[in-house]
């Protein structure tokens, strides 16, 4: 069978392909002139596919205590949690998995044609060691970080997010540019006063405790215009802010994409995280409302704090964090634990013409 880079959204897979240079139509999604890779030909997709689904059990060798609820077929799982192919139809994924892992399937056809779950999901002793959360929810951490121990919280392997960050680190080159917007006067803020308020002035944010300086920036003007939540009529100041020297923040909108193909990668480990990781992911992405109180920020903060504090060779590894933008679809966010790094070089002052209120009755 011939597949293409298109049918893929896997770096690693991609990458894979691209290495082959066969060039070629794909008949799968109809891609022309694309770098193709065909399955009878080479084996490097099968090993790497071997190794993920090998996590898998299905539902007949399972423990009879395992949820059945929680199993599902593979061609469903690969979709639903693997953010792998391109193609969203059960029918294509499952033909080209039992092309690539042909010899697989000949022996274990139950993996691909019957529901199959993580034993290790249910095993206390796994979860233990390998799980982010140790035998914990998300909401336990949560409730304990709020209200019983706010610093040395026991409820989280810190080992172990790490690892993770650093499958998501993502590079910034000096000179790169990055936004930031308060509400002003129709004369505007000058530039000197646009960064990061002096300490005295720090509030709760989603990535800093009141009393902690930090520098939140936007991809563009418009996600942070959004981001400020100003009213209409209103004017406000756009910064410019170029980045003064190479830095590497940790890229949280990538945490529960990171591809399960990484060399180093536990497979099994990674899996039974997803949830987790996803939580976080979606905690930093969460819609803050004016009634919501700074206890809200507390797991954040902790998780910004963290990376904050992994140094290699005792100089910090990350400079901040990025997160999505919940304002401003597409739009990201930067938090910038030294606001020194960026100097702002222009300001731009716009007046709001117009919101555009949706709404739905609850
Ligand atoms: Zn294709």
């Amino acid at each position: 069978m011939i597949v293409c880079e298109k049918c893929f959204c896997d770096t690693e897979i991609i990458s894979v392909i691209r290495n082959k240079e066969d060039i070629g139509n794909c008949p799968m999604c109809k891609s022309k002139n694309v770098h193709i890779y065909d399955t009878d030909k080479y084996e490097d997709l099968s090993i790497m596919f071997d190794e993920l689904i090998s996590i898998y059990t299905p539902i007949t060798q399972l423990l009879n205590s395992y949820p059945k609820s929680d199993t599902r077929l593979l061609k469903s799982e690969l979709i639903k949690n693997w953010n792998i192919f391109n193609r969203k139809s059960e029918a294509d994924v499952y033909n080209i998995i039992t092309e690539i892992c042909k010899e697989k399937y000949e022996y274990n056809a139950e993996l691909f044609d019957q529901p199959i779950g993580i034993q290790e999901l249910y095993e206390q002793d796994y979860l233990a060691k390998h799980s982010l959360l140790t035998t914990n929810s998300w909401e336990d951490f949560v409730d304990a970080l709020k209200t019983k121990n706010r610093f040395h919280t026991h409820y989280i392997n810190l080992e172990l997010l790490e690892r993770f960050c650093s499958y998501i680190r993502k590079p910034y080159k000096a000179g790169e540019c990055f936004y930031r917007c308060r509400i002003s006067t129709e004369e505007g803020i000058p530039m000197d006063k646009m960064g990061a308020p002096p300490i005295e002035y720090t509030t709760d944010g989603r990535a800093n405790a009141k009393g902690i300086r930090c520098l939140y920036l936007g991809d563009s003007a418009e996600t942070t215009i959004y981001e400020t939540r100003a009213g209409a009529y209103d004017f406000v100041t756009v910064g410019k802010f170029k980045l003064k020297k190479d830095i590497i923040v940790v890229d949280l909108k990538r945490i529960n994409q990171i591809s399960p193909f990484i060399e180093e990668l536990d497979c099994l480990e990674y899996a039974i995280n997803k949830e987790h990781l996803n939580k976080i992911n979606n905690e930093m992405g969460r819609i803050m409302r004016r009634s919501d109180s700074a206890l809200d920020y507390i797991p954040t903060q902790y998780i910004t704090d963290f990376v904050k504090s992994i140094t290699h060779n005792e100089v910090a590894e990350y400079a901040g964090i990025e997160y999505k933008s919940v304002m401003h679809e597409n739009g990201y966010n930067l938090a910038i634990f030294n606001p020194e790094l960026f100097e702002c070089i222009d300001t731009k002052i716009y007046k709001i013409d117009m919101i555009d209120y949706r709404k739905h009755v609850m």
